[in-house]
Protein backbone atom coordinates (compact mmCIF):
# COMPACT_ATOMS: atom_id res chain seq x y z
CA UNK A 1 0.00 0.00 0.00
CA UNK A 2 1.18 3.28 -0.81
CA UNK A 3 0.42 6.41 1.13
CA UNK A 4 1.01 9.35 1.88
CA UNK A 5 1.54 9.25 5.69
CA UNK A 6 1.89 6.57 7.64
CA UNK A 7 0.52 6.86 11.39
CA UNK A 8 1.76 4.20 13.28
CA UNK A 9 0.58 3.50 16.66
CA UNK A 10 -2.79 5.32 17.31
CA UNK A 11 -2.50 6.56 21.07
CA UNK A 12 -2.86 9.71 22.26
CA UNK A 13 -0.40 10.80 20.23
CA UNK A 14 -1.26 9.07 17.07
CA UNK A 15 -5.28 10.17 17.63
CA UNK A 16 -4.11 13.91 17.29
CA UNK A 17 -1.93 13.46 14.24
CA UNK A 18 -4.96 11.77 12.55
CA UNK A 19 -7.29 14.57 13.63
CA UNK A 20 -5.02 17.48 12.77
CA UNK A 21 -3.91 15.95 9.39
CA UNK A 22 -5.87 17.20 6.25
CA UNK A 23 -8.25 15.12 4.78
CA UNK A 24 -6.72 15.76 1.00
CA UNK A 25 -4.26 13.73 2.07
CA UNK A 26 -3.86 9.89 1.54
CA UNK A 27 -3.03 8.68 5.31
CA UNK A 28 -3.13 5.68 7.67
CA UNK A 29 -3.15 5.25 10.93
CA UNK A 30 -1.99 1.86 12.50
CA UNK A 31 -1.96 0.17 15.71
CA UNK A 32 -1.83 -3.59 16.79
CA UNK A 33 -4.65 -3.43 19.15
CA UNK A 34 -7.88 -4.17 17.64
CA UNK A 35 -9.79 -1.64 19.75
CA UNK A 36 -8.10 1.35 20.02
CA UNK A 37 -7.03 2.45 24.18
CA UNK A 38 -7.84 -0.96 25.26
CA UNK A 39 -7.05 -1.98 27.71
CA UNK A 40 -6.59 1.16 29.36
CA UNK A 41 -2.99 1.27 30.34
CA UNK A 42 -2.94 4.78 32.27
CA UNK A 43 -4.30 6.70 35.40
CA UNK A 44 -6.44 8.78 33.10
CA UNK A 45 -5.98 12.14 34.64
CA UNK A 46 -4.81 15.37 32.52
CA UNK A 47 -5.30 18.97 33.44
CA UNK A 48 -8.19 21.27 33.11
CA UNK A 49 -7.70 24.00 30.17
CA UNK A 50 -7.23 26.47 33.10
CA UNK A 51 -4.84 24.70 35.21
CA UNK A 52 -3.31 23.81 31.19
CA UNK A 53 -2.59 27.72 31.14
CA UNK A 54 -0.42 27.17 33.92
CA UNK A 55 1.38 24.16 33.53
CA UNK A 56 2.35 24.65 29.59
CA UNK A 57 2.15 29.01 29.18
CA UNK A 58 3.92 28.85 26.08
CA UNK A 59 1.43 26.86 24.11
CA UNK A 60 -0.21 29.88 21.73
CA UNK A 61 -3.68 27.50 21.82
CA UNK A 62 -5.30 25.56 24.43
CA UNK A 63 -8.27 24.28 22.65
CA UNK A 64 -7.28 21.00 22.54
CA UNK A 65 -8.31 21.26 25.92
CA UNK A 66 -11.50 21.40 26.03
CA UNK A 67 -12.92 18.16 26.69
CA UNK A 68 -16.36 17.32 25.93
CA UNK A 69 -18.18 16.16 28.95
CA UNK A 70 -19.17 12.17 27.63
CA UNK A 71 -15.17 11.88 27.74
CA UNK A 72 -15.32 12.54 31.58
CA UNK A 73 -15.47 10.04 34.14
CA UNK A 74 -14.98 12.58 37.23
CA UNK A 75 -13.70 15.82 37.22
CA UNK A 76 -11.50 16.24 40.63
CA UNK A 77 -10.29 19.48 42.54
CA UNK A 78 -7.20 18.79 44.02
CA UNK A 79 -4.13 16.25 45.11
CA UNK A 80 -3.42 15.04 48.19
CA UNK A 81 0.41 14.51 48.40
CA UNK A 82 1.32 11.85 51.30
CA UNK A 83 4.79 11.70 52.84
CA UNK A 84 5.23 8.36 54.27
CA UNK A 85 4.98 9.54 57.54
CA UNK A 86 1.22 10.40 56.61
CA UNK A 87 2.36 14.07 56.77
CA UNK A 88 -0.43 15.89 53.72
CA UNK A 89 0.06 18.53 51.19
CA UNK A 90 -3.25 19.23 50.05
CA UNK A 91 -3.03 21.43 46.97
CA UNK A 92 -5.86 22.52 44.62
CA UNK A 93 -5.72 21.53 41.23
CA UNK A 94 -8.38 20.44 38.58
CA UNK A 95 -8.04 17.52 36.56
CA UNK A 96 -10.41 15.41 34.19
CA UNK A 97 -10.26 12.26 34.44
CA UNK A 98 -10.90 10.66 31.19
CA UNK A 99 -12.41 7.98 29.58
CA UNK A 100 -9.54 7.86 28.02
CA UNK A 101 -10.41 4.80 25.73
CA UNK A 102 -13.43 6.07 24.45
CA UNK A 103 -11.10 9.45 24.13
CA UNK A 104 -8.67 8.31 21.80
CA UNK A 105 -11.48 6.13 19.46
CA UNK A 106 -13.62 8.85 18.92
CA UNK A 107 -10.66 11.36 17.74
CA UNK A 108 -8.90 8.97 15.63
CA UNK A 109 -12.38 7.36 14.03
CA UNK A 110 -13.79 10.93 13.63
CA UNK A 111 -10.29 11.95 11.29
CA UNK A 112 -11.96 10.73 9.16
CA UNK A 113 -8.66 8.90 7.64
CA UNK A 114 -8.30 4.92 7.05
CA UNK A 115 -7.26 2.72 10.43
CA UNK A 116 -5.36 -0.26 10.03
CA UNK A 117 -6.39 -2.25 13.27
CA UNK A 118 -5.07 -5.30 14.81
CA UNK A 119 -2.06 -5.43 13.12
CA UNK A 120 1.22 -4.59 14.54
CA UNK A 121 4.52 -2.91 12.69
CA UNK A 122 6.71 -5.83 12.84
CA UNK A 123 9.55 -4.09 10.88
CA UNK A 124 10.66 -0.79 9.52
CA UNK A 125 13.33 -0.45 6.48
CA UNK A 126 12.03 2.00 3.94
CA UNK A 127 8.70 0.54 4.19
CA UNK A 128 6.59 -0.38 7.51
CA UNK A 129 6.50 -4.56 7.56
CA UNK A 130 2.72 -5.37 9.24
CA UNK A 131 2.31 -8.35 11.22
CA UNK A 132 0.12 -9.62 8.16
CA UNK A 133 2.82 -9.36 5.67
CA UNK A 134 1.51 -6.84 4.18
CA UNK A 135 3.70 -3.76 3.60
CA UNK A 136 3.07 0.18 3.61
CA UNK A 137 5.54 2.83 1.95
CA UNK A 138 4.70 6.25 3.57
CA UNK A 139 6.14 9.35 2.32
CA UNK A 140 6.21 10.63 6.04
CA UNK A 141 5.77 8.47 9.13
CA UNK A 142 4.54 9.63 12.41
CA UNK A 143 5.85 7.10 14.90
CA UNK A 144 3.37 8.02 17.47
CA UNK A 145 3.94 3.35 18.62
CA UNK A 146 4.27 4.23 22.56
CA UNK A 147 7.10 3.65 25.17
CA UNK A 148 8.24 0.44 23.35
CA UNK A 149 8.64 2.18 19.82
CA UNK A 150 9.98 -0.16 17.42
CA UNK A 151 10.19 2.50 15.06
CA UNK A 152 12.87 4.18 17.39
CA UNK A 153 14.54 0.89 17.99
CA UNK A 154 15.07 0.21 14.29
CA UNK A 155 16.48 3.99 13.65
CA UNK A 156 18.89 3.38 17.00
CA UNK A 157 17.40 6.12 18.69
CA UNK A 158 15.78 4.35 21.50
CA UNK A 159 17.42 4.97 24.69
CA UNK A 160 15.07 6.74 27.36
CA UNK A 161 14.73 5.26 30.98
CA UNK A 162 11.75 3.34 31.63
CA UNK A 163 9.52 3.51 34.63
CA UNK A 164 7.56 0.25 35.34
CA UNK A 165 3.85 0.53 36.53
CA UNK A 166 1.14 -1.57 37.83
CA UNK A 167 -2.70 -0.40 38.42
CA UNK A 168 -5.54 -1.90 40.09
CA UNK A 169 -9.42 -0.65 38.73
CA UNK A 170 -10.92 -1.10 41.95
CA UNK A 171 -14.48 -0.21 43.24
CA UNK A 172 -15.70 0.20 46.76
CA UNK A 173 -13.45 2.45 47.01
CA UNK A 174 -14.09 4.85 49.83
CA UNK A 175 -11.79 8.09 49.35
CA UNK A 176 -13.27 11.24 48.68
CA UNK A 177 -13.72 11.56 44.87
CA UNK A 178 -12.50 15.25 44.41
CA UNK A 179 -9.05 14.06 45.46
CA UNK A 180 -6.19 13.01 43.70
CA UNK A 181 -4.16 10.52 46.16
CA UNK A 182 -0.32 10.34 45.44
CA UNK A 183 1.61 8.22 47.79
CA UNK A 184 5.49 8.13 48.03
CA UNK A 185 7.97 5.91 50.45
CA UNK A 186 9.82 3.53 49.02
CA UNK A 187 8.15 0.73 50.87
CA UNK A 188 5.47 1.06 48.19
CA UNK A 189 6.98 3.46 44.82
CA UNK A 190 10.68 3.42 44.60
CA UNK A 191 11.36 6.30 42.27
CA UNK A 192 8.19 7.13 41.89
CA UNK A 193 4.63 7.11 43.58
CA UNK A 194 1.49 5.02 43.89
CA UNK A 195 -2.23 6.69 43.45
CA UNK A 196 -5.50 6.36 44.02
CA UNK A 197 -7.74 8.41 41.38
CA UNK A 198 -11.15 8.14 41.90
CA UNK A 199 -13.32 7.92 38.45
CA UNK A 200 -16.68 8.14 40.28
CA UNK A 201 -19.86 5.95 41.93
CA UNK A 202 -16.70 4.55 44.11
CA UNK A 203 -14.62 3.07 41.12
CA UNK A 204 -10.89 4.11 40.96
CA UNK A 205 -7.23 3.49 39.47
CA UNK A 206 -5.06 2.40 41.95
CA UNK A 207 -1.21 2.04 40.78
CA UNK A 208 1.96 2.27 41.63
CA UNK A 209 5.23 3.40 39.35
CA UNK A 210 8.36 2.56 40.13
CA UNK A 211 11.91 2.66 38.75
CA UNK A 212 13.64 -0.42 38.67
CA UNK A 213 17.14 1.30 39.03
CA UNK A 214 15.93 2.36 42.72
CA UNK A 215 13.58 -0.84 43.26
CA UNK A 216 14.44 -3.78 45.77
CA UNK A 217 11.24 -4.75 45.51
CA UNK A 218 9.08 -6.14 42.30
CA UNK A 219 5.97 -3.86 41.12
CA UNK A 220 3.67 -6.73 41.77
CA UNK A 221 4.79 -6.86 45.74
CA UNK A 222 4.89 -2.92 45.55
CA UNK A 223 0.93 -2.48 44.20
CA UNK A 224 -0.36 -5.28 46.94
CA UNK A 225 2.23 -3.82 49.74
CA UNK A 226 0.09 -0.60 48.92
CA UNK A 227 -3.16 -1.61 48.87
CA UNK A 228 -3.56 -4.18 51.41
CA UNK A 229 -0.87 -2.78 54.41
CA UNK A 230 -0.14 0.36 53.67
CA UNK A 231 -1.38 2.91 56.43
CA UNK A 232 -2.34 5.83 54.58
CA UNK A 233 -4.42 4.27 52.02
CA UNK A 234 -5.96 1.43 53.70
CA UNK A 235 -8.37 3.42 55.24
CA UNK A 236 -9.62 4.16 51.66
CA UNK A 237 -9.59 0.44 50.20
CA UNK A 238 -10.19 -1.82 52.85
CA UNK A 239 -13.59 -2.44 51.16
CA UNK A 240 -12.52 -2.35 47.88
CA UNK A 241 -12.42 -5.55 44.91
CA UNK A 242 -9.59 -5.56 42.40
CA UNK A 243 -12.34 -5.93 38.87
CA UNK A 244 -9.29 -5.00 36.22
CA UNK A 245 -5.77 -5.10 36.22
CA UNK A 246 -2.90 -3.76 33.31
CA UNK A 247 0.85 -3.96 33.64
CA UNK A 248 2.56 -1.23 31.59
CA UNK A 249 6.23 1.21 31.22
CA UNK A 250 6.12 5.08 30.69
CA UNK A 251 9.45 7.08 29.78
CA UNK A 252 10.68 9.36 32.21
CA UNK A 253 13.86 10.56 30.59
CA UNK A 254 14.33 14.16 28.55
CA UNK A 255 12.95 13.84 25.35
CA UNK A 256 15.09 12.55 22.25
CA UNK A 257 17.38 15.00 21.06
CA UNK A 258 16.27 14.82 17.66
CA UNK A 259 12.46 13.83 17.14
CA UNK A 260 12.42 14.27 13.48
CA UNK A 261 14.99 11.75 11.25
CA UNK A 262 14.27 12.40 7.76
CA UNK A 263 10.84 11.47 6.87
CA UNK A 264 10.57 10.38 10.37
CA UNK A 265 8.59 12.19 13.17
CA UNK A 266 8.55 11.08 16.63
CA UNK A 267 5.23 12.22 18.55
CA UNK A 268 4.62 11.51 22.33
CA UNK A 269 6.02 8.57 24.45
CA UNK A 270 8.10 7.29 21.36
CA UNK A 271 10.42 10.54 21.77
CA UNK A 272 9.97 10.62 25.32
CA UNK A 273 7.83 13.50 25.73
CA UNK A 274 6.94 13.71 29.30
CA UNK A 275 6.87 15.80 32.38
CA UNK A 276 8.91 12.81 34.13
CA UNK A 277 8.42 13.99 37.56
CA UNK A 278 5.10 12.85 37.49
CA UNK A 279 4.60 10.75 34.39
CA UNK A 280 2.39 12.74 32.70
CA UNK A 281 2.36 12.71 28.83
CA UNK A 282 -1.45 12.48 27.89
CA UNK A 283 -1.21 16.58 27.20
CA UNK A 284 2.11 16.09 26.10
CA UNK A 285 1.08 13.74 23.39
CA UNK A 286 -2.06 15.46 22.63
CA UNK A 287 0.55 18.73 21.83
CA UNK A 288 3.30 16.77 19.92
CA UNK A 289 0.47 14.85 17.54
CA UNK A 290 -1.64 17.73 16.67
CA UNK A 291 2.03 20.16 16.20
CA UNK A 292 2.88 16.57 13.77
CA UNK A 293 -0.21 16.54 11.82
CA UNK A 294 -0.08 20.36 11.12
CA UNK A 295 3.82 20.46 10.08
CA UNK A 296 3.33 17.32 7.52
CA UNK A 297 0.24 19.08 6.67
CA UNK A 298 2.55 22.37 5.75
CA UNK A 299 4.82 19.61 3.91
CA UNK A 300 2.83 18.16 1.88
CA UNK A 301 1.12 21.98 0.76
CA UNK A 302 3.56 24.23 0.95
CA UNK A 303 6.75 22.84 1.20
CA UNK A 304 7.76 23.31 4.57
CA UNK A 305 10.63 21.37 6.15
CA UNK A 306 9.80 18.71 8.28
CA UNK A 307 12.26 19.58 11.00
CA UNK A 308 9.57 22.65 11.35
CA UNK A 309 8.20 20.15 14.06
CA UNK A 310 11.46 20.17 16.25
CA UNK A 311 11.12 23.83 16.85
CA UNK A 312 7.57 24.26 17.18
CA UNK A 313 6.99 21.30 19.91
CA UNK A 314 9.80 22.79 21.46
CA UNK A 315 8.68 26.00 21.79
CA UNK A 316 5.15 24.48 23.08
CA UNK A 317 6.40 22.31 26.04
CA UNK A 318 10.50 22.18 26.16
CA UNK A 319 11.03 24.36 28.86
CA UNK A 320 8.37 22.64 31.05
CA UNK A 321 10.14 19.20 30.25
CA UNK A 322 13.34 20.68 30.97
CA UNK A 323 11.64 21.85 34.84
CA UNK A 324 10.05 18.50 35.61
CA UNK A 325 13.06 16.62 34.76
CA UNK A 326 15.05 18.92 37.10
CA UNK A 327 12.70 18.04 39.91
CA UNK A 328 12.67 14.44 39.26
CA UNK A 329 16.72 14.50 39.84
CA UNK A 330 16.46 16.43 42.92
CA UNK A 331 14.11 14.22 43.83
CA UNK A 332 16.80 11.24 43.01
CA UNK A 333 18.96 12.64 45.71
CA UNK A 334 17.19 12.79 48.52
CA UNK A 335 14.58 9.71 48.62
CA UNK A 336 16.15 6.94 48.81
CA UNK A 337 15.36 6.83 52.31
CA UNK A 338 11.83 8.13 53.75
CA UNK A 339 13.47 9.40 57.14
CA UNK A 340 15.63 11.69 55.14
CA UNK A 341 12.61 12.51 52.96
CA UNK A 342 10.61 13.68 55.51
CA UNK A 343 13.31 15.83 57.07
CA UNK A 344 13.56 17.53 53.89
CA UNK A 345 9.98 18.09 53.49
CA UNK A 346 10.03 20.01 56.71
CA UNK A 347 11.58 23.12 54.49
CA UNK A 348 8.49 22.33 51.68
CA UNK A 349 5.34 24.26 52.19
CA UNK A 350 1.78 23.66 50.49
CA UNK A 351 2.41 26.98 48.32
CA UNK A 352 5.57 25.10 47.18
CA UNK A 353 4.23 21.67 46.53
CA UNK A 354 1.50 23.44 44.06
CA UNK A 355 4.41 24.62 42.35
CA UNK A 356 5.98 21.47 42.23
CA UNK A 357 2.76 19.73 40.82
CA UNK A 358 2.64 22.36 37.97
CA UNK A 359 6.49 21.77 37.09
CA UNK A 360 7.72 25.00 38.64
CA UNK A 361 10.64 24.92 40.48
CA UNK A 362 10.85 26.47 43.80
CA UNK A 363 13.17 29.47 44.56
CA UNK A 364 14.24 27.08 47.58
CA UNK A 365 14.81 24.24 45.55
CA UNK A 366 16.79 25.96 43.20
CA UNK A 367 18.67 27.21 45.90
CA UNK A 368 18.99 23.95 47.70
CA UNK A 369 20.32 21.64 44.86
CA UNK A 370 24.24 22.11 44.51
CA UNK A 371 24.36 21.26 48.26
CA UNK A 372 22.25 18.11 48.26
CA UNK A 373 25.48 15.72 48.84
CA UNK A 374 26.43 17.30 51.70
CA UNK A 375 22.64 18.15 53.53
CA UNK A 376 22.49 14.16 52.71
CA UNK A 377 25.52 13.81 55.19
CA UNK A 378 23.59 16.68 57.61
CA UNK A 379 19.93 15.20 57.83
C1 LIG B 1 0.06 3.00 34.46
C2 LIG B 1 0.23 4.33 33.80
C3 LIG B 1 -0.50 5.41 34.25
C4 LIG B 1 -0.39 6.65 33.60
N1 LIG B 1 -1.19 7.66 34.01
C5 LIG B 1 -1.14 8.85 33.38
C6 LIG B 1 -2.03 9.88 33.72
O1 LIG B 1 -2.92 9.72 34.58
N2 LIG B 1 -1.93 11.07 33.08
C7 LIG B 1 -0.99 11.27 32.11
O2 LIG B 1 -0.91 12.39 31.56
N3 LIG B 1 -0.13 10.30 31.73
C8 LIG B 1 -0.21 9.09 32.33
N4 LIG B 1 0.60 8.06 31.91
C9 LIG B 1 1.46 8.27 30.75
C10 LIG B 1 0.60 8.28 29.48
O3 LIG B 1 -0.29 7.19 29.50
C11 LIG B 1 1.44 8.24 28.22
O4 LIG B 1 2.49 9.19 28.34
C12 LIG B 1 0.62 8.53 26.98
O5 LIG B 1 -0.43 7.63 26.86
C13 LIG B 1 1.51 8.43 25.74
O6 LIG B 1 0.72 8.47 24.60
P1 LIG B 1 1.30 7.89 23.23
O7 LIG B 1 0.26 8.13 22.21
O8 LIG B 1 2.66 8.41 22.99
O9 LIG B 1 1.48 6.35 23.50
P2 LIG B 1 0.35 5.25 23.74
O10 LIG B 1 -0.88 5.87 24.27
O11 LIG B 1 1.02 4.18 24.52
O12 LIG B 1 0.03 4.74 22.28
C14 LIG B 1 0.91 3.95 21.54
C15 LIG B 1 0.09 3.14 20.57
O13 LIG B 1 0.98 2.48 19.69
C16 LIG B 1 0.51 1.16 19.50
N5 LIG B 1 1.67 0.37 19.10
C17 LIG B 1 2.81 0.17 19.81
N6 LIG B 1 3.67 -0.55 19.11
C18 LIG B 1 3.10 -0.83 17.92
C19 LIG B 1 3.50 -1.54 16.76
N7 LIG B 1 4.71 -2.12 16.67
N8 LIG B 1 2.64 -1.63 15.72
C20 LIG B 1 1.40 -1.04 15.78
N9 LIG B 1 0.98 -0.36 16.86
C21 LIG B 1 1.81 -0.23 17.90
C22 LIG B 1 -0.10 0.77 20.82
O14 LIG B 1 -1.07 -0.28 20.68
C23 LIG B 1 -0.75 2.07 21.27
O15 LIG B 1 -2.09 2.18 20.85
C24 LIG B 1 0.53 6.82 32.53
C25 LIG B 1 1.28 5.73 32.09
C26 LIG B 1 1.14 4.50 32.71
C27 LIG B 1 1.93 3.34 32.20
Amino acid sequence: MDVDVAVVGVGVAGAFALRALSKDLNVVGIDKRQTLGYPVECGEIIPTKKEMRELLPDLEDYSLFDIPKRFESNRTKAFAFILPNGKTYTVDFEMHVLRRDEFIQSIAHNSGHKLLLGLRVSDFDSNLHLSSGKEVKAKVVIASDGANSKIAKKLGVWKYELASAKQYVMKGVECDEDMIYMYVGNKIAPGGYAWIIPKGDGIANVGVGLRPKFAKISIHKALDTFVGEHPYSSQFLKKAEVIGKIGAVVPVSLPLERTVYGNVIFAGDSASMILSHVGAGIPTSMIAGDIAGKVVNRYFKEGCSLQDYESLWRRAMFDAMKRSNFIKNLWDKIASCDERLCKYFTLIGNKDMGMILRSRVPLKLKVMAPFISILNTLL
